[in-house]
């Protein structure tokens, strides 16, 4: 089976095509530069750059999987969550390639994809945990069986991307701030103390009140006249912002023993600090597979869509429905808290 899916949900323009659960073509079009001025995603300028970049983005998918639009059997899109002008470019074409093809939709909650990414490196096996840590989330989730999600934990406040990319803008360092932070940490020393947040026995994260100890930490030394190196306040930050994952999966491991795999994903499982400690951590756990997804298919990617998508053809657990609309605060009923 031929899959075209089409992933819009924040500031990149993906298109991938799937044979089954191989990769055919796996276009990304960041809109980084554009963004890159402003520290941070300006909505509006967003949805444009889609509306842009869409069309080409599909041909030169196509082009590369060798394929005319007419070969496509599935088209999935990212229904949300996400910004809901950049949901709306992905839905809209969709929608009129399943019209003009008559071709089902199959809608896919954007972070189960990110879960999804990993199934390129290796199968699941049940119950599993992921650790979703990206721009806009901090969860972890729970998933008793395919495509079961149950949210047991998740951010009160920042992201930890989110806060990635605040200190990152602090310190004048550029957008995003993830890789920047983690390079430049990987060059520093764990200089300053900074609180870990919310270190408690829930499996709940908050993210604002490290990036304010790391502006008050900027304040101080400023007033004291004294010169840092950025390179040591990403170190400190990088280690806390990290050991509060690794706690916060430590618990979960303990309050869910049956694990039988854990993955991390999002943007922010390309970070190597984490990745190092989970390694670190799981090796305590032989009887838990951990799985962590391919550096490039860590951030926005229409491939990890795709790969969720192929699962819930098989299990014909899709919703072909043309009056479906994007939501910035789009909830599947399967993936919640309940
Ligand atoms: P996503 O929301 O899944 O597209 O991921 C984007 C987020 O991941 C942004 O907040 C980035 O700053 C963050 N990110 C990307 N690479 C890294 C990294 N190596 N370390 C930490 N955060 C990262
Ligand atoms: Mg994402």
């Amino acid at each position: 089976m031929i899959i075209l899916a089409i992933e819009s949900s924040c500031d990149d323009t993906c298109v991938a095509i799937l044979k089954d659960k191989e990769i055919l073509a796996n276009i990304v079009s960041s809109q980084i530069e554009f963004h890159n001025k402003y520290g941070g995603v300006m909505p509006e300028l967003a949805s444009r750059l889609h509306v842009e970049k869409i069309t080409y983005v599909l041909n030169e998918a196509l082009n590369k999987a060798n394929l005319a639009i007419k070969d496509i059997d599935y088209i999935a899109f990212t229904v949300g969550p996400g910004l809901v002008g950049s949901l709306h470019v992905g839905m809209q074409t969709v929608k009129t390639l399943s019209l003009l093809l008559d071709k089902p939709l199959v809608p896919i909650h954007h972070l189960a994809g990110h879960i999804y990414a990993n199934r390129f490196v290796k199968d699941f096996e049940y119950p599993l945990l992921a650790l979703v840590v990206s721009g806009g989330n901090t969860e972890l989730v729970y998933m008793e069986d395919e495509l079961k999600f149950k949210i047991i934990g998740q951010t009160l406040d920042d992201a930890v991307g989110e806060a990635y990319d605040k200190v990152s803008r602090l310190l004048g360092t550029g957008y995003p701030g993830g890789p920047i932070i983690d390079k430049l940490a990987h060059e520093g020393q764990i200089t300053y103390k900074l609180p870990l947040p919310k270190n408690d026995d829930s499996l709940d994260f908050s993210y604002s009140g490290l990036k304010s100890a790391v502006i008050n930490l900027i304040h101080n030394l400023n007033q004291r006249k004294e010169t840092y190196n950025v390179n040591d306040i990403a170190a400190s930050f990088q280690d806390v912002a990290t050991t509060i994952l690794i706690n916060k999966v430590k618990i979960a491991l303990k309050k869910y023993p049956m694990i039988k795999t854990f993955v991390a994903a999002g943007g922010v499982s390309a970070n190597l600090t984490l990745r190092d400690k989970l390694t670190k951590l799981l090796s305590d756990y032989p009887n838990i597979s951990l799985i962590l997804p391919k550096l490039a298919l860590c951030g926005d990617n229409a491939a990890m869509i795709g790969m969720c998508a192929y699962y819930k053809i098989i299990t014909n657990s899709y919703n072909n429905d043309l009056t479906i609309s994007a939501d910035a605060q789009y909830d599947l009923e399967e993936f919640s808290n309940k």
